[in-house]
Protein backbone atom coordinates (compact mmCIF):
# COMPACT_ATOMS: atom_id res chain seq x y z
CA UNK A 1 0.00 0.00 0.00
CA UNK A 2 1.32 3.29 -0.55
CA UNK A 3 -0.39 6.89 -0.31
CA UNK A 4 -0.14 9.91 -2.59
CA UNK A 5 -0.66 13.24 -1.52
CA UNK A 6 -0.75 16.70 -3.87
CA UNK A 7 -0.69 19.94 -2.22
CA UNK A 8 -2.56 23.00 -4.28
CA UNK A 9 -1.27 26.70 -2.92
CA UNK A 10 -1.53 29.18 -5.49
CA UNK A 11 -0.31 32.16 -3.42
CA UNK A 12 0.23 34.74 -6.52
CA UNK A 13 -2.00 36.91 -8.16
CA UNK A 14 -1.85 39.05 -11.41
CA UNK A 15 -1.91 42.56 -9.47
CA UNK A 16 -5.07 43.61 -11.37
CA UNK A 17 -7.07 40.30 -11.25
CA UNK A 18 -8.58 41.48 -7.84
CA UNK A 19 -7.48 38.70 -5.98
CA UNK A 20 -4.96 39.54 -2.95
CA UNK A 21 -1.66 37.28 -3.26
CA UNK A 22 -1.36 36.19 0.32
CA UNK A 23 2.42 34.74 0.88
CA UNK A 24 0.77 32.07 4.20
CA UNK A 25 -0.90 30.13 1.33
CA UNK A 26 2.42 29.64 -0.49
CA UNK A 27 4.30 28.80 3.08
CA UNK A 28 1.24 26.68 3.99
CA UNK A 29 1.95 24.67 0.92
CA UNK A 30 5.18 24.05 1.41
CA UNK A 31 4.94 22.97 5.25
CA UNK A 32 2.35 20.71 4.08
CA UNK A 33 5.17 19.13 1.53
CA UNK A 34 7.74 19.22 5.13
CA UNK A 35 5.10 17.77 7.43
CA UNK A 36 3.78 14.83 4.95
CA UNK A 37 7.46 14.06 3.77
CA UNK A 38 8.82 13.40 7.23
CA UNK A 39 5.46 11.32 8.85
CA UNK A 40 6.48 7.39 8.24
CA UNK A 41 2.88 7.05 6.87
CA UNK A 42 3.79 9.48 3.76
CA UNK A 43 7.68 10.03 3.04
CA UNK A 44 8.90 11.78 0.40
CA UNK A 45 7.98 10.04 -2.70
CA UNK A 46 4.20 10.30 -1.54
CA UNK A 47 4.05 13.89 -1.31
CA UNK A 48 4.21 16.40 -4.09
CA UNK A 49 3.47 19.98 -3.52
CA UNK A 50 3.01 21.63 -6.93
CA UNK A 51 5.42 24.70 -7.79
CA UNK A 52 4.89 27.56 -8.49
CA UNK A 53 5.39 27.37 -12.33
CA UNK A 54 2.42 24.92 -12.08
CA UNK A 55 0.00 26.75 -10.37
CA UNK A 56 -0.86 29.14 -13.26
CA UNK A 57 -3.49 27.80 -14.84
CA UNK A 58 -6.63 25.76 -14.75
CA UNK A 59 -5.35 22.93 -16.75
CA UNK A 60 -1.76 22.85 -15.11
CA UNK A 61 -3.30 22.75 -11.48
CA UNK A 62 -6.26 19.98 -13.10
CA UNK A 63 -3.70 18.16 -15.17
CA UNK A 64 -1.57 17.23 -11.15
CA UNK A 65 -4.88 16.74 -9.60
CA UNK A 66 -5.90 13.61 -12.76
CA UNK A 67 -2.20 12.36 -12.71
CA UNK A 68 -2.34 12.00 -9.06
CA UNK A 69 -5.78 10.30 -8.70
CA UNK A 70 -4.96 8.49 -11.70
CA UNK A 71 -1.49 6.98 -10.37
CA UNK A 72 -3.15 5.39 -7.03
CA UNK A 73 -4.33 1.95 -6.52
CA UNK A 74 -6.58 0.17 -4.73
CA UNK A 75 -5.54 0.20 -1.13
CA UNK A 76 -3.53 3.36 -0.99
CA UNK A 77 -4.80 6.58 0.48
CA UNK A 78 -4.86 10.22 -1.54
CA UNK A 79 -5.10 13.31 -0.44
CA UNK A 80 -5.75 16.07 -2.51
CA UNK A 81 -4.83 19.63 0.49
CA UNK A 82 -5.78 22.63 -1.37
CA UNK A 83 -5.00 26.16 -0.07
CA UNK A 84 -6.08 29.30 -1.59
CA UNK A 85 -9.48 31.77 -2.57
CA UNK A 86 -12.89 29.55 -2.84
CA UNK A 87 -15.20 31.08 -4.32
CA UNK A 88 -18.97 30.99 -4.93
CA UNK A 89 -21.64 33.06 -7.20
CA UNK A 90 -24.88 33.73 -6.23
CA UNK A 91 -26.13 33.57 -9.91
CA UNK A 92 -25.06 30.04 -10.23
CA UNK A 93 -27.72 27.22 -10.73
CA UNK A 94 -26.24 25.63 -7.54
CA UNK A 95 -23.46 26.22 -4.71
CA UNK A 96 -20.87 25.23 -6.81
CA UNK A 97 -17.35 26.29 -4.79
CA UNK A 98 -14.80 27.20 -7.18
CA UNK A 99 -10.58 27.41 -6.70
CA UNK A 100 -8.70 30.02 -7.25
CA UNK A 101 -5.34 29.18 -9.74
CA UNK A 102 -2.56 31.54 -10.55
CA UNK A 103 -4.50 33.33 -13.45
CA UNK A 104 -8.26 33.30 -12.08
CA UNK A 105 -9.63 36.76 -12.06
CA UNK A 106 -12.18 37.69 -9.34
CA UNK A 107 -15.28 38.75 -11.37
CA UNK A 108 -14.27 36.23 -14.41
CA UNK A 109 -15.62 32.82 -12.90
CA UNK A 110 -14.11 30.34 -16.36
CA UNK A 111 -10.73 31.56 -15.14
CA UNK A 112 -11.47 29.33 -11.76
CA UNK A 113 -10.95 25.94 -11.43
CA UNK A 114 -14.51 24.20 -10.61
CA UNK A 115 -14.59 21.91 -7.95
CA UNK A 116 -16.32 19.63 -9.35
CA UNK A 117 -13.78 18.53 -11.76
CA UNK A 118 -11.82 18.13 -9.19
CA UNK A 119 -14.21 15.96 -7.20
CA UNK A 120 -14.71 14.14 -10.52
CA UNK A 121 -10.90 13.21 -10.58
CA UNK A 122 -10.87 11.83 -6.70
CA UNK A 123 -13.96 10.00 -7.18
CA UNK A 124 -13.15 8.01 -10.10
CA UNK A 125 -9.49 7.32 -8.15
CA UNK A 126 -8.87 3.99 -7.78
CA UNK A 127 -7.14 4.55 -3.93
CA UNK A 128 -9.55 2.86 -1.12
CA UNK A 129 -9.19 6.11 1.49
CA UNK A 130 -9.86 9.11 -0.78
CA UNK A 131 -9.67 12.82 1.37
CA UNK A 132 -9.88 16.69 0.27
CA UNK A 133 -8.39 18.83 2.89
CA UNK A 134 -9.74 22.55 2.04
CA UNK A 135 -8.29 25.34 3.24
CA UNK A 136 -10.54 28.27 1.50
CA UNK A 137 -13.57 30.36 1.85
CA UNK A 138 -16.85 29.12 1.37
CA UNK A 139 -15.17 25.35 2.01
CA UNK A 140 -18.09 24.84 3.77
CA UNK A 141 -20.08 24.33 0.79
CA UNK A 142 -17.92 21.71 -0.78
CA UNK A 143 -20.04 18.52 -1.09
CA UNK A 144 -19.55 15.26 0.02
CA UNK A 145 -16.60 13.06 -1.87
CA UNK A 146 -18.63 9.91 -1.63
CA UNK A 147 -20.88 10.14 -4.65
CA UNK A 148 -22.55 9.20 -8.22
CA UNK A 149 -19.61 7.67 -9.63
CA UNK A 150 -18.35 6.07 -6.99
CA UNK A 151 -16.71 2.67 -7.13
CA UNK A 152 -16.59 0.23 -4.21
CA UNK A 153 -13.15 -1.12 -3.53
CA UNK A 154 -11.71 -4.48 -3.32
CA UNK A 155 -12.96 -4.12 0.53
CA UNK A 156 -15.66 -2.59 0.21
CA UNK A 157 -14.41 0.44 1.18
CA UNK A 158 -14.41 2.21 -1.90
CA UNK A 159 -17.53 4.09 -1.71
CA UNK A 160 -17.27 5.21 1.85
CA UNK A 161 -13.87 5.68 1.66
CA UNK A 162 -14.09 9.16 0.74
CA UNK A 163 -13.83 11.97 3.25
CA UNK A 164 -13.77 16.20 3.21
CA UNK A 165 -12.27 18.09 5.69
CA UNK A 166 -12.88 21.48 5.51
CA UNK A 167 -11.87 25.04 7.41
CA UNK A 168 -15.44 26.28 7.13
CA UNK A 169 -15.11 30.06 6.25
CA UNK A 170 -18.29 31.74 5.57
CA UNK A 171 -16.48 35.16 5.25
CA UNK A 172 -15.03 35.97 1.97
CA UNK A 173 -12.60 38.25 3.81
CA UNK A 174 -11.60 35.73 6.00
CA UNK A 175 -7.95 36.72 7.14
CA UNK A 176 -4.80 34.89 5.99
CA UNK A 177 -2.53 36.15 8.18
CA UNK A 178 -0.62 33.86 10.25
CA UNK A 179 -1.11 32.73 13.99
CA UNK A 180 2.06 34.10 15.79
CA UNK A 181 1.30 31.48 18.70
CA UNK A 182 2.28 28.97 16.33
CA UNK A 183 6.19 27.87 16.40
CA UNK A 184 8.67 28.93 13.28
CA UNK A 185 7.65 28.51 10.04
CA UNK A 186 4.06 27.74 10.93
CA UNK A 187 3.55 30.95 12.42
CA UNK A 188 3.51 32.31 8.78
CA UNK A 189 0.84 29.66 7.20
CA UNK A 190 -2.67 30.89 7.59
CA UNK A 191 -4.50 30.16 11.04
CA UNK A 192 -6.13 26.64 10.08
CA UNK A 193 -3.46 25.25 8.22
CA UNK A 194 -0.40 26.31 10.78
CA UNK A 195 -2.77 25.13 13.58
CA UNK A 196 -3.43 21.90 11.79
CA UNK A 197 0.31 21.16 10.92
CA UNK A 198 1.44 22.32 14.66
CA UNK A 199 -1.21 19.26 15.78
CA UNK A 200 0.62 17.14 12.73
CA UNK A 201 4.02 18.19 13.80
CA UNK A 202 3.40 17.48 18.04
CA UNK A 203 0.64 15.32 17.82
CA UNK A 204 -1.68 14.81 20.39
CA UNK A 205 -2.26 13.46 23.76
CA UNK A 206 -4.38 10.41 23.04
CA UNK A 207 -2.67 7.09 23.36
CA UNK A 208 -2.49 5.78 19.75
CA UNK A 209 -0.08 6.07 17.50
CA UNK A 210 -1.94 6.88 14.87
CA UNK A 211 -3.69 10.08 14.07
CA UNK A 212 -7.13 9.72 12.55
CA UNK A 213 -9.11 12.43 10.92
CA UNK A 214 -11.74 12.33 14.00
CA UNK A 215 -8.77 12.67 16.25
CA UNK A 216 -6.89 15.66 13.75
CA UNK A 217 -10.21 18.08 13.54
CA UNK A 218 -11.00 17.82 17.84
CA UNK A 219 -7.38 18.68 18.49
CA UNK A 220 -7.22 21.19 15.94
CA UNK A 221 -10.40 22.58 16.95
CA UNK A 222 -9.40 22.43 20.61
CA UNK A 223 -6.23 24.45 20.12
CA UNK A 224 -7.38 27.16 17.88
CA UNK A 225 -10.12 27.35 20.68
CA UNK A 226 -7.36 27.87 23.28
CA UNK A 227 -5.24 29.79 21.56
CA UNK A 228 -3.84 33.36 22.89
CA UNK A 229 -4.44 34.79 19.34
CA UNK A 230 -8.44 34.96 18.53
CA UNK A 231 -9.31 33.00 15.87
CA UNK A 232 -12.46 32.54 13.67
CA UNK A 233 -13.03 29.55 14.73
CA UNK A 234 -13.08 26.56 11.88
CA UNK A 235 -16.19 24.85 12.01
CA UNK A 236 -14.44 21.40 10.50
CA UNK A 237 -16.65 19.31 8.85
CA UNK A 238 -15.57 15.78 7.92
CA UNK A 239 -18.23 15.09 5.64
CA UNK A 240 -18.12 11.35 4.93
CA UNK A 241 -18.22 10.47 8.14
CA UNK A 242 -15.05 8.64 7.99
CA UNK A 243 -13.40 10.04 11.32
CA UNK A 244 -12.07 6.38 12.65
CA UNK A 245 -9.85 6.23 9.63
CA UNK A 246 -6.02 6.98 10.36
CA UNK A 247 -4.20 9.20 8.25
CA UNK A 248 -1.27 10.48 10.60
CA UNK A 249 0.96 9.10 12.57
CA UNK A 250 0.44 11.01 16.02
CA UNK A 251 3.74 11.97 16.52
CA UNK A 252 3.83 13.56 20.66
CA UNK A 253 6.23 10.88 22.33
CA UNK A 254 4.67 8.28 24.18
CA UNK A 255 5.73 9.01 27.69
CA UNK A 256 3.71 12.21 26.72
CA UNK A 257 0.40 10.77 25.86
CA UNK A 258 -2.24 9.68 28.10
CA UNK A 259 -1.92 6.33 29.45
CA UNK A 260 -2.87 3.38 27.11
CA UNK A 261 -5.96 1.88 28.48
CA UNK A 262 -6.47 -1.79 29.65
CA UNK A 263 -7.73 -4.12 26.84
CA UNK A 264 -11.11 -6.22 26.71
CA UNK A 265 -11.23 -9.75 26.68
CA UNK A 266 -13.28 -11.41 24.76
CA UNK A 267 -14.54 -10.35 21.17
CA UNK A 268 -18.14 -9.22 22.51
CA UNK A 269 -16.54 -6.93 24.75
CA UNK A 270 -13.82 -5.26 22.45
CA UNK A 271 -17.55 -4.32 20.26
CA UNK A 272 -18.75 -2.85 23.50
CA UNK A 273 -15.92 -0.77 24.22
CA UNK A 274 -15.48 0.44 20.40
CA UNK A 275 -19.09 1.36 20.58
CA UNK A 276 -19.49 3.09 23.82
CA UNK A 277 -16.47 4.88 22.62
CA UNK A 278 -14.44 4.39 25.14
CA UNK A 279 -10.68 4.56 24.78
CA UNK A 280 -9.12 0.97 23.58
CA UNK A 281 -5.46 -0.29 22.65
CA UNK A 282 -6.75 -1.17 19.12
CA UNK A 283 -2.65 -2.66 18.60
CA UNK A 284 -3.68 -5.45 21.55
CA UNK A 285 -6.52 -6.60 19.48
CA UNK A 286 -3.95 -7.19 16.61
CA UNK A 287 -2.22 -9.58 18.93
CA UNK A 288 -4.65 -12.07 18.55
CA UNK A 289 -5.47 -12.28 14.63
CA UNK A 290 -8.56 -14.74 14.84
CA UNK A 291 -10.01 -12.41 17.60
CA UNK A 292 -9.53 -9.42 16.11
CA UNK A 293 -11.46 -11.04 12.89
CA UNK A 294 -14.70 -11.71 15.12
CA UNK A 295 -14.55 -8.24 16.21
CA UNK A 296 -14.88 -7.06 12.83
CA UNK A 297 -17.85 -9.33 11.58
CA UNK A 298 -19.57 -8.09 14.83
CA UNK A 299 -19.01 -4.92 14.42
CA UNK A 300 -20.21 -4.90 10.60
CA UNK A 301 -22.96 -6.35 11.62
CA UNK A 302 -23.95 -3.71 13.98
CA UNK A 303 -26.98 -2.06 12.90
CA UNK A 304 -25.70 1.28 12.65
CA UNK A 305 -22.86 2.91 10.60
CA UNK A 306 -20.58 3.52 13.58
CA UNK A 307 -20.19 -0.37 13.71
CA UNK A 308 -19.71 -0.72 9.88
CA UNK A 309 -17.02 2.19 10.07
CA UNK A 310 -15.40 0.52 13.28
CA UNK A 311 -15.06 -2.40 11.43
CA UNK A 312 -13.12 -0.73 8.18
CA UNK A 313 -10.88 0.87 10.73
CA UNK A 314 -9.77 -2.12 12.22
CA UNK A 315 -9.59 -3.83 9.07
CA UNK A 316 -7.42 -0.67 7.64
CA UNK A 317 -5.15 -1.29 10.59
CA UNK A 318 -5.01 -5.12 10.25
CA UNK A 319 -4.17 -4.86 6.77
CA UNK A 320 -1.00 -3.30 7.29
CA UNK A 321 -0.32 -5.11 10.81
CA UNK A 322 -0.65 -9.10 9.57
CA UNK A 323 2.65 -8.75 7.02
CA UNK A 324 2.91 -12.97 7.61
CA UNK A 325 0.10 -14.44 5.30
CA UNK A 326 -0.87 -16.66 8.09
CA UNK A 327 -1.28 -14.49 10.33
CA UNK A 328 -3.80 -12.36 7.84
CA UNK A 329 -5.17 -15.47 6.36
CA UNK A 330 -6.35 -16.33 10.46
CA UNK A 331 -7.58 -12.78 10.52
CA UNK A 332 -9.42 -12.75 7.50
CA UNK A 333 -10.74 -16.15 7.75
CA UNK A 334 -12.98 -14.56 10.79
CA UNK A 335 -13.21 -11.47 9.24
CA UNK A 336 -13.99 -11.78 5.76
CA UNK A 337 -17.10 -12.55 4.95
CA UNK A 338 -18.57 -9.67 7.06
CA UNK A 339 -16.53 -7.34 5.06
CA UNK A 340 -17.62 -8.64 1.56
CA UNK A 341 -21.25 -8.70 2.51
ZN1 LIG B 1 -3.49 30.50 17.04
Amino acid sequence: MASRALVIGPADYAPDSGIASHPEIGQSARMYGQVLESDPRWGTDAVEVLPAEQLGSVNDVMGAVQRTADQAEPGDTLLVVYVGHGACWSDMPDDQVHLAVGSSRLLQPHTWLSSWYVYRAIRRSRASLKVLIADCCYSNLLPQLSGEGTKRGPLGVGAEGTCVLTATKNNPRADAKGCPRLPDGLDTCTPFSGHLLDVLTRGTRHHDDELTLGLLRDAVQARMHGCDTPHDLPNMILNGGREGMPLFTNRMARPDRERTPSAPASAEEWVETMMRESPYPLDRLLDDPANAGRVVTLLAQQANDAGRRLALRVNERANRYFERPELFAQYWAEAGQALLA
